[in-house]
């Protein structure tokens, strides 16, 4: 059996780490079974889905190096699902209900008075034509309600229903069904709720794999009973935790909190998001991992905590400057391109600073510096300037190598009498404008002895 996995958000905002990491589960599961990957766009809501919302999450995946194999919209499928409700109908497992939200919680209360169980009575299913027909008069909609098959003959009579299933992500799971009200599939305004487009779907396209967040842990019970009610084998499933913020508040599309669109704004590296979206709550330490290929070698969905996993943005930080420092040029180059970054000098420049950035962009500052002169800034004491204005005197001739600024700054040493901190500091100061910074031999010769001399103050 081919593996085939989707990744089906709404398109009602941008998606943010803790959908990437859904994205990311999906996409990994079927690089290691050399599956498929279907983006599925749930936008059944008419009035929130945004086709702009849905292009930028797919610029958003390719950014993160999620290509899918094919891209849908339930929006487009209406007829199966209506093909769906037909069916169920006939079946008698789609019943009309007439209640409204307010009766709805009145039922509620009075069932919690009576200690039992807040779920729908089913009162709906005693409904005759005629009493149906007085409610329409009366200009009421039916919403419909699946029966779940949690009975033997009598539907008020439920009994305990388990529905289990083996979990890729928490392994063993078990759902009971008589727990749950009746699921309502269609409004009364004969819009669709997820819950039955999403199966119609999985069943329609061949899903293999359903993952997502454990919020559907519940859902996916009630989901095996309509896989079956449809006359379809389930999928597997797997639920993974759902990631919080440091002060454990959930992620939601709808404030943009850490959308992944706004990471890479601020210039966070695809991998520094992936491999934060993805080794973050399992066993494995959450380290930069480089390529896709070799994070699919690490990802294990059975290791992943079962419950929320609070993360730092700040790690994003952490990982992005650990992935720079040791990013290859070639890897760099277009990139670098586009700030500037140009002819013979770009790789070793490159080589030279990337161990100083946070931010890939941040290589532009030094490739000015490099080639205009020293970020404007720090000032020199009147004694440092006449140390350095000596010091540039001493500057050996070309050709210069990394050995350049050692036997340079010897001589300054001996001359002057200075040495550490004293030494070097207002040489920095005067090549660069900067305190820190890349290694000043690696630097010196990207200056060439022309450049270091323009910089004598
Ligand atoms: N549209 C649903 C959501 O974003 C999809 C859940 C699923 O993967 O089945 O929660």
């Amino acid at each position: 059996m081919t593996v085939t996995v989707r990744f089906a958000p709404s398109p009602t905002g941008h998606i943010h780490i803790g959908n990437a990491r859904t994205a990311l589960f999906n996409w990994l599961y079927a690089l290691k079974n050399k599956g498929r990957f279907i983006q599925r766009f749930d936008d059944t809501d008419l009035a929130r889905s945004k086709q702009g919302y849905a292009d930028g999450i797919l610029y958003d995946l390719g950014w993160l190096g999620i290509f899918p194999d094919a891209v849908d919209y339930q929006s487009r499928r209406f007829g199966d699902y209506d093909a769906a409700v037909e069916r169920l109908k006939a079946a008698g497992l789609l019943y009309p209900c007439y209640e409204t939200a307010e009766e709805l919680e009145l039922k509620r209360k009075v069932r919690l008075s009576r200690r039992l169980p807040p779920v729908y009575g089913r009162e709906a299913l005693k409904l005759n034509e005629a009493e149906k027909a007085d409610f329409e008069g009366e200009g009421r909609q039916p919403h419909w309600r699946f029966l779940l098959p949690n009975f033997r003959s009598d539907p008020f009579e439920t009994e305990r229903t388990e529905i289990h299933w083996n979990d890729v992500v928490r392994g063993e799971e078990t759902v009971d069904l008589a727990s749950l009200s009746d699921p309502v599939l269609v409004r009364a305004d004969g819009t669709y709720l997820y819950t039955l487009p999403s199966v119609v779907d999985d069943i329609n396209m061949g899903v293999s794999h359903v993952i997502r967040g454990d919020d559907h842990v519940t859902n996916t019970g009630v989901q095996i009973a309509l896989f079956r009610a449809l006359g379809a084998e389930p999928p597997a499933f797997g639920h993974h935790n759902l990631l919080t913020t440091a002060s454990g508040e959930g992620l939601s599309k709808r404030t943009g909190a850490l959308s992944i669109s706004g990471l890479r704004e601020s210039g966070i590296e695809p991998m520094a998001v992936a491999s934060l979206a993805v080794l973050i709550g399992t066993s494995e330490n959450v380290s930069a991992v480089r390529t896709m290929d070799e994070l699919a070698e690490k990802f294990d969905p059975a290791s992943t905590s079962k419950s929320a996993s609070k993360f730092d943005p700040a790690e994003l930080g952490v990982l992005n400057r650990v992935l720079l420092h040791a990013m290859p040029f070639e890897e760099a180059r277009t990139r670098l391109l586009a700030l500037g970054v140009d002819g013979e000098r770009a790789e070793p420049f490159w080589i030279t600073v990337r161990g100083n950035l946070d931010r890939l962009a941040d290589a532009g500052k030094w490739w000015g510096i490099v080639n205009e002169g020293p970020e404007p800034g720090e000032m020199l004491s009147a004694e440092d300037r006449e140390f350095v204005r000596e010091a540039f005197d001493l500057l050996p001739e070309e050709p210069w190598d990394r050995s350049t600024w050692k036997s340079w700054t010897d001589q300054v040493k001996e001359k002057s009498g200075r040495k550490g901190k004293a030494l070097f500091m207002p040489l920095r100061l005067a090549l660069t404008g900067l305190a820190s910074g890349p290694e000043l031999a690696d630097l010196l010769p990207l200056l060439g002895r022309e450049g270091t001399l323009a910089r004598r103050p």
